[in-house]
């Protein structure tokens, strides 16, 4: 499936996943009929990643500096992280529709965890062990490392059957469903619930038409 790359500018509305790991995967969304993909560059990453609070501003400085300082060195950390992006979605996905996620993914997905691991240190602080983002960690890699680290961390932790993938057409989005009920179906009700309320509407008095006209 081909990929429209799209210019996008990143707001409160794209980040319903319920953590930056399912956000990240929502950077493309129509996986299901026809996908865009919102991250356009590594500068657009690194956007994401500031609006998302991903990692602390001081390593989102080191990061900014460094791709002004070397860009072509950051488009194949893009296509790292891009692929991982995609293994992330079958692997959430699998798990979703009670699936075993392909063992590709999960590769993929260790090998940037145990980086996104190497990038923490332990510090004693207030009577406890915090594990913080290294102060020097800027590798380009920094940011698919801190996804896959949240999504073993945070993601992987939650009861398999909260973790939904939107039911509106050319959506595809993930998210984590934590409301009372647990009936979450749909990313944003005012976006994929509408359509699919108009849908049911729009069938609905079709076939009442049909019926009054037969
Ligand atoms: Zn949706």
């Amino acid at each position: 499936m081909s990929y429209t790359i799209e210019s996008h500018e990143f707001a409160a509305r794209d980040f319903i996943g319920g953590d930056a790991a399912l956000d990240f995967i929502n950077t493309v969304s129509g996986r299901d009929q026809s996908p865009r993909d919102w991250i356009d560059s590594y500068a657009r990453l690194l956007e994401w990643a500031t609006l998302v609070r991903l990692l602390p501003e001081r390593n989102l400085r080191a990061l900014t500096k460094k791709m002004h300082g070397e860009p072509a060195a950051a488009a194949p950390a893009l296509t790292r992280a891009k692929e991982l992006r995609e293994d992330l979605f079958a692997l959430v996905s699998a798990i979703a529709t009670r699936n075993a996620p392909p063992k590709s993914a999960l590769a993929t997905l260790r090998e940037h965890w145990l980086a996104g691991t190497d990038a923490h240190e332990l510090r004693f602080e207030g009577g406890r062990v915090i594990a913080d983002i290294r102060a020097d960690a800027a590798d380009f890699d920094l940011i698919a490392a801190l996804v896959a680290y949240r999504m073993v961390e945070h993601v992987m932790p939650q009861p398999v059957d909260r973790l939904r993938i939107c039911g509106g057409t050319n959506c595809a989005w993930v998210f984590i469903d934590s409301s009372k009920a647990g009936r979450r179906r749909w990313c944003d009700m005012a976006v994929c619930g509408n359509v699919a309320k108009a849908q049911r509407f729009y069938a609905r008095s079709r076939r009442r038409y049909a019926a009054a006209t037969r």
